[in-house]
């Protein structure tokens, strides 16, 4: 059975006093066995919610990620945070290769898989995000973007590592628009993202978790956590409701 992950991705959203409330909030929450929960808020606030998690002796399986990381080690690079300031921080997660990332700040597949590999290295458990436009969607080249963002990382770091490598699968169209993609067609997604990597290596993709991702909330998320591929969910806007997101948690 592979590892189930709800992550919260706040984004550039959230402050100190969420950081205290999502803390409180998560300390009671009951979940399932295999179920981990990991909390991604802005790079100021990491090391708060690291000590806020421990303050409210929150279960082991409540972790903090980050939204990003350097893919250089240290020196010259004003404005970038590397992996060992993250682990400062007692990071175990980072979210990498994030479509506001690729879309906005323009990483490449490329630049996400030095980012992917600097994450490993670091022992770092990189979220890698993927997923496709509308416009793709629409010329049914979803298959053919999936495939080209994953095959940069597989070469960089080797299909062996992905069992340290949890997968996101966020269709850009469904981010923060409310549209979510249906059960089933994130379904098919997913099987065709596990069947991409079992092409490689059977063994790895039955074990690396696939998450769903794309206006995920406390009324869509059962019907799409329940699918065969989908092994949880990254969070965006219901992240930042401590009630819902601990229903979303619950769900998984
Ligand atoms: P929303 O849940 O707000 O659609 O965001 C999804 C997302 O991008 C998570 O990384």
């Amino acid at each position: 059975k592979r590892q189930t992950i709800v992550a919260a991705n706040w984004k550039m959203n959230g402050s100190f006093g969420l950081v205290t409330e999502m803390s409180q909030g998560l300390a009671d929450l009951q979940l399932a066995n295999d179920v981990s929960v990991v909390v991604c808020p802005s790079a100021p606030f990491l090391a708060a919610l690291t000590d806020a998690l421990e303050h409210e002796k929150a279960s082991e399986h409540i972790s903090v990620g980050a939204q990003n990381v350097s893919e250089f080690e240290q020196g010259a690079y004003t404005g970038e945070i590397s992996t060992s300031m993250l682990q400062a921080c007692k990071v175990q997660y980072v979210i990498l290769g994030h479509s506001e990332r690729r879309s906005i700040f323009k990483e490449t597949s490329t630049q996400v898989a030095h980012k992917v590999k600097t994450a490993l290295d670091a022992g770092l458990v990189p979220i890698l995000c993927i997923g496709e436009s509308e416009a793709q969607r629409t010329a049914e080249q979803t298959e053919t973007v999936l495939a080209a963002q994953l095959q940069p990382v597989i070469d960089e770091v080797g299909i062996e590592r992905f069992s340290h490598i949890v997968i996101a699968y966020e269709p850009v169209w469904a981010i923060g628009t409310g549209k979510t993609a249906s059960p089933d067609m994130a379904q098919a997604t997913h099987q065709f993202i596990r069947k991409f990597l079992a092409d490689i290596d059977k063994d790895i993709a039955a074990k690396t978790p696939v998450l769903y991702g794309g206006s995920v909330n406390a009324k869509n998320c059962e019907a799409l956590f329940s699918q065969t591929d989908i092994d949880g969910g990254l969070i965006g806007g219901a992240s930042l409701k401590v009630d819902e997101f601990k229903v979303i948690c619950s769900a998984a």
